[in-house]
């Protein structure tokens, strides 16, 4: 039998070692999270996060509702630490439920600027999504576009497809324009878009691209990402059909395009508030948002880090300076009024 050599020994001493210590700590050192972000976008994040600061990180998976009636039904017994979702009126919902508690952190205040923000720190936008106008190359000159407002012009009977009223990021995008124009005007509004839709609302929005590429309907409004996404997808058909559809920033002489955040917020019950506050804090560090910027086409929150290649393609824009927690307060009055509208 051969002796254990001298290295060996030593490395055998420090696993020994480092286990002692570490078991101990990390049972400790977790910080529980209620995601309705897609697991593929945010995992890689969140082992980053884990190897920095030894904190493991414990994600829960769900849709946005199921996860917000959790935290309710739940109460002082949630494990839930942080509540990521994708939209800012999901946010301000969660603070209104009153399963969310402020937070206030000069790293946060810093990296994020106040738009992206609830103003007393109840949530924090982490990635800016914007939800431009998309059109078919072949049929429409972007000469003939110009805002949200001209959707609903009659020149565009039958030529614009959009996804349901349930979609959050359609009540958004209303909750803006009534923040702009009033209630009247945006329900006149809603019902010319109505009237001018190709077809019933059906699919999601890379639906709405690939039904523009088939000439469905010659245009849309959809979340960048879904069209960066498309571009580099590994499917074919998605490749093509984006490559058919380009990128229209509406009203840049008026309130800017529509920009909406995903973000996250410490729970009301937190066990692990400090770790909840670091991890926030690390997703908006400049690491983090460069990863966010390059890995899903989002617009990184952090001024400090420039967009992926593919969003700069698309040229810049005047982005919409609302206060994104207007769209939460707005949301239901946005809800109701599409619904007037026959917004399906
Ligand atoms: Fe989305």
């Amino acid at each position: 039998m051969s002796k254990p050599s001298k290295l060996g020994v030593f490395f055998f001493t420090l696993w020994l070692v480092s286990g002692l210590l570490a078991a101990p700590l990390l049972a400790a050192d977790e910080v529980n999270i209620y995601s309705a972000r897609k697991e593929d976008l945010i995992k890689p994040l969140l082992d980053d996060f884990s190897k920095q600061t030894g904190i493991t990180v414990n994600l829960v998976t769900g849709k946005e509702e199921t996860l917000l009636q959790r935290l309710q039904s739940e109460g002082a017994n949630t494990p839930a630490d942080l509540l990521l979702t994708t939209d800012a009126g999901r946010l301000a919902a969660a603070r209104q439920a009153g399963v969310l508690q402020a937070v206030t952190s000069e790293s946060l205040t810093q990296h994020i600027p106040a738009a992206y923000r609830d103003p007393e720190g109840y949530w924090f936008g982490l990635s800016v999504r914007a939800r431009p106008i998309l059109y078919a190359k072949d049929r429409v000159k972007p000469t003939e576009l110009s805002t949200y407002e001209d959707l609903a012009a009659p020149k565009w009977r039958g030529k614009v497809c959009v996804r349901s009223s349930d979609s959050i990021y359609n009540q958004s995008l209303v909750a803006g324009m009534i923040a702009h124009h009033g209630e009247a005007k945006t329900e006149a509004w809603a019902k010319g878009l109505v009237a001018n839709f190709s077809r019933p609302p059906k699919g999601g929005d890379r639906d709405q691209i690939k039904a523009v590429a088939a000439g469905e309907c010659d245009i849309t409004l959809a979340n960048t990402y879904y069209l960066g996404g498309m571009l580099s997808s590994s499917d074919e058909a998605e490749r093509e059909a984006a490559a058919k559809v380009a990128v229209f920033w509406p009203d840049a002489q008026t309130t800017g395009v529509h920009v909406n955040v995903s973000g996250a917020g410490v729970t009301a019950h937190a066990r692990h508030r400090d770790h909840a506050v670091k991890l926030l804090e690390f997703l908006a560090s400049d690491q983090a948002q460069r990863w966010y910027a390059e890995t899903n086409n989002e617009y990184p929150v952090n001024p400090a880090i420039p967009p992926s290649a593919t969003l700069q393609s698309w040229g810049t824009f005047k982005v919409d300076t609302l206060n994104v927690a207007k769209l939460g307060e707005l949301n239901a009055a946005a809800v109701q009024l599409m619904d007037r509208a026959g917004w399906k």
